[in-house]
């Protein structure tokens, strides 16, 4: 099965509609894709349908940000309703965040002598509430700030930089209780990416699984070979099942194409599993 459940189109940050996501996704071999923009769930009727289209099984998701312990991690939910009401109010309160953030960052920006950061960045986002980093290092690398999108968070929008602007997302409790309502499945996504040391790692994946989190992505368009095989291990130790996703933006800007993150270890039991 070449499963990839977690990629954006333009809802979020990704720039290829949903229909433009899907079909490439069916180019690249894709047998089940899922849809997971940040706090937004607006792709998944137009992707679905082009699903349908292409004989694509096609999967709800969603990538919701959340502060834990102080530090911003992401929560992935598959194969959820995307009616459900929690859910939807969750989100579209992150995203009333996402807009006083954008703001924020625009200020930050203009104190450095870049101004019209926030014309800019919403240039380049379909609205303004789903504003995000990815939208202003875009319009950054327009400026000739950095060459690319990568060098612009690197020189300005990673934590110390400064167009960096501390934020409070979604409590972790929470955004697991939203996806489980909505009857989805919550998955921690990309846990290789955060800069997190063994001891708080172990609280945060047994938080997750008390708090009934089900899955860890272990194939991730952000992890190394050995972050694979150290999360095929961790998702044994703490009986979380195996998620598998490119984390696809943009072409020439995301490490890893739509449907190319690899097959997941076969000593991982694949979340799929329990998608019937
Ligand atoms: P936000 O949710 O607005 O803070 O933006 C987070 C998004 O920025 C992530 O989902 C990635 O798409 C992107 N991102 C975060 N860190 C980096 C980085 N170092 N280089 C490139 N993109 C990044
Ligand atoms: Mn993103
Ligand atoms: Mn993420
Ligand atoms: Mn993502």
């Amino acid at each position: 099965m070449n499963a990839d459940l977690h990629c954006h189109c333009s809802v979020s940050d990704g720039v290829l509609g949903a229909g433009e996501l899907v079909r490439r996704a069916a180019a690249n071999g894709v047998g089940m894709l899922a849809l997971t923009d940040h706090d937004q769930l607006a792709g998944l009727a137009p992707a679905r349908a082009q699903a349908a289209e292409c004989g694509v099984r096609f999967i709800d998701g969603v990538e919701i940000s959340v502060t834990w312990e102080g530090r911003t991690i992401h929560v992935v939910g598959l194969a959820l309703e995307p009616s459900g009401a929690a859910l939807c109010a969750g989100l579209a309160g992150i995203r009333e965040g996402r807009l006083a953030r954008a703001q924020a960052i625009a200020e930050a920006l203009a104190k450095i002598g870049m101004d019209g950061a926030l014309e800019g960045a919403a240039r380049h986002a379909l609205n303004a509430d789903v504003i995000g980093r990815t939208h202003f290092a875009r319009y950054l690398v327009e400026c000739g700030a950095a060459p690319d999108v990568r060098g612009v968070f690197e020189a300005y929008l990673v934590r110390g930089k400064p167009g960096y602007v501390a934020h409070e997302w979604a409590r972790l409790e929470d955004a697991v209780r939203w996806i489980r309502e909505a009857g989805g499945v919550a998955v921690l996504a990309h846990p290789g990416r955060y800069r997190i040391g063994s001891a708080a790692r172990s609280r945060l994946f047994g938080q997750f699984r008390d708090l009934g989190g089900v899955a860890i992505e272990v194939v991730s368009g952000s992890h190394s070979p050995e972050h694979t095989r150290l999360f095929a291990r961790l998702a044994r130790r703490y009986a979380f099942l195996g998620s598998c996703g490119s984390d696809f933006h943009a072409p020439g800007e995301s490490r890893c194409d739509v449907g190319r993150a690899g097959a997941l270890p076969e000593d991982v039991v694949p979340v799929w599993h329990l998608f019937g």
